[in-house]
């Protein structure tokens, strides 16, 4: 054959069969019989990075090279053209020092040789070697062009084969986790399902999307549409919904390619413990104050009775002391209501509410308390939503704040009643707090007050807390208190 006819036709490539079709070790061999025949070469050898970052020998041709073999950067020709990043040609590789561990030592029919790495996007993904037989017209700087350009090819081959790979296993990885998770999840595309996942299927079997719509519960129904067309109009969406004793959190958000992905969970279980620990806390707190009440209810039984001895001894009296029995009766009686109020969980009614003209309200009712004790009372109410709650609850807590902050404030003092969107806040110039008092505050039956029941703050905070809401108090010894009310978003 002439020079001219061994001259490599690179447009021969696209006759080899892709990398994805036989894997890289079909493709390494064919590739490597292809230099063979374009280059005259009777060695070729290609070296490829593995998983671990050594460059072992992937395929061989016309040597023995075993697939144990290495290459280390910066070792031999072959580990300094990797380093190097630069093709080599070598007239005369078996005096070549450097060439040691590329080929045999002993064979001293090799005439030149061609060491070319193979990188792709900066990452050295190994070696292409090729060899030819002293007899052989050894290889020129034409030879070592196209050879570069062929290691392009295997090296784009080799990286795309890999970046397969990666991206075959994060597929499987979210394949095995959508299969497995706990919660239904949709892939929505223009209405229509494309992907749903086991338990998707477990709540509502393999339905389209118009169909599931019609056969859920209504209210689920409603929570998943309007969570899709949120996620279509590029907002996520997350709301629980309810339907007799089952609760769904329903999640969407939307998908780079304008899909949805949508995930309903039913929360039931988690939703009944919180309820059930929320039960026993109160249980908790019922026994502590077991004590406390007795205390409480002591003091009036006391007077009953001693103004029932009294009668038998001083009949004459009789009209009076029976007023004073009706009143610790009473005392009794409200202490029990407010007992009973503070033991039974908040049952809430909820309506859309303004807690501004709940503020309104309440001052122009205790104007007159304020009045006389001569203390400023200064209503701050901003019209804002009017997010859903229990108006009648969440008037006892404003009450329950305003009246406390009265009483701990003395004359020419100020009281403020501040509404904002999503709270309330009453603060006051009034005698504050130490940092013990505060710590107990919230305790059912911690007063300091003498004619106080302590029941007031202890229900505030049940009742917030029922609203999704927390109540905060900050307090300064001798210049006053806030009482701070925020409800969670998701009240609404
Ligand atoms: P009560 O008003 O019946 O004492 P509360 O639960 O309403 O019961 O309040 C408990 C205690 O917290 C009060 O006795 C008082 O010591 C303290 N306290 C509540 N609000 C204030 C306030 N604004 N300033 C100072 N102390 C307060
Ligand atoms: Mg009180």
């Amino acid at each position: 054959m002439s020079r001219h006819d061994e001259s490599v036709n690179l447009w021969a490539l696209f006759d080899i069969p892709s990398i994805e079709q036989g894997g890289v070790q079909a493709y390494l061999n064919i590739i490597l019989a292809k230099c063979t025949e374009w280059f005259g070469a009777s060695i070729a050898s290609v070296f490829v990075s593995d998983e671990n970052g050594i460059i072992r020998c992937q395929a061989a041709i016309g040597t023995q090279i075993s697939t144990e073999a290495i290459i280390e950067e910066g070792k031999g020709i072959a580990g300094s053209a990797l380093q190097h990043g630069i093709a080599m040609l070598v007239q005369d590789p078996r005096e070549n020092p450097l060439l040691a561990g590329q080929v045999e030592q002993k064979r001293d029919d090799i005439g030149s040789a061609m060491v070319i790495p193979l990188i792709s996007s900066g990452r050295k993904l190994g070696v292409l070697n090729l060899a030819k037989q002293t007899s052989d017209q050894p290889f020129d700087q034409e030879d070592l062009a196209k050879a570069n350009t062929l290691a392009h090819h295997i090296s784009l081959a080799v990286a795309n084969w890999r970046l397969i790979g990666e991206i075959q296993s994060a597929h499987d990885q979210i394949r095995s986790v959508f299969n497995l998770l706990g919660v239904a999840v949709f892939v929505i595309r223009n209405s229509k399902i494309v992907k749903r996942n086991p338990e998707a299927e477990r709540l509502i079997g393999k339905h389209s999307y118009g169909e599931i719509l019609l056969r859920l519960p209504r209210s689920l129904a409603e929570g998943v549409n309007s969570a899709v067309s949120d996620a279509e109009q590029f907002r996520r969406a997350k709301l629980q919904t309810q339907h007799e004793d089952t609760t769904w959190t329903i999640s969407s958000a939307p998908l780079p390619d304008g899909g949805v992905v949508l995930m309903i969970e039913d929360v039931s279980g988690t939703v009944k413990t919180t309820q059930e620990l929320a039960r026993v806390k109160r249980l908790a707190e019922i026994g502590q104050m077991t004590a406390a009440i007795a205390h409480e209810i002591r003091n009036p039984l006391t007077g009953i009775r001693s103004a029932a001895q009294m009668v038998a001894h001083a009949p004459e009296q009789a009209e009076e002391l029976a007023q004073m029995i009706e009143e610790e009766a009473l005392k009794l009686n409200d202490l029990c209501s407010q007992f009973l109020d503070f033991a039974k969980p908040a049952e809430l009614v909820t309506a859309h509410t303004d807690l501004a003209s709940i503020a309104q309200r309440l001052a122009a009712v205790h104007s007159h308390d304020f009045e006389i004790a001569q203390i400023n009372l200064v209503v701050e109410a901003e019209d804002s939503a009017h997010p859903r709650m229990d108006r009648n609850q969440i008037e006892q807590v404003m009450r329950n704040l305003l009246l406390n902050a009265l009483q701990a404030t003395s004359i020419h003092g100020t009281v403020t009643l501040r509404t904002f969107n999503g709270g309330f806040e009453i603060i006051d110039t009034g005698h504050g707090m130490d940092s013990e008092t505060v710590q107990k505050l919230f305790m059912p039956f911690f007063t300091t007050k003498p004619k106080g029941t302590g029941l007031g703050l202890s229900t505030c905070r049940k009742i917030v807390e029922a609203h999704d809401g927390v109540i905060t108090v900050e307090s300064e010894l001798g210049k006053g208190s806030s009482f701070r009310v925020v409800f969670a978003n998701n009240v609404e």
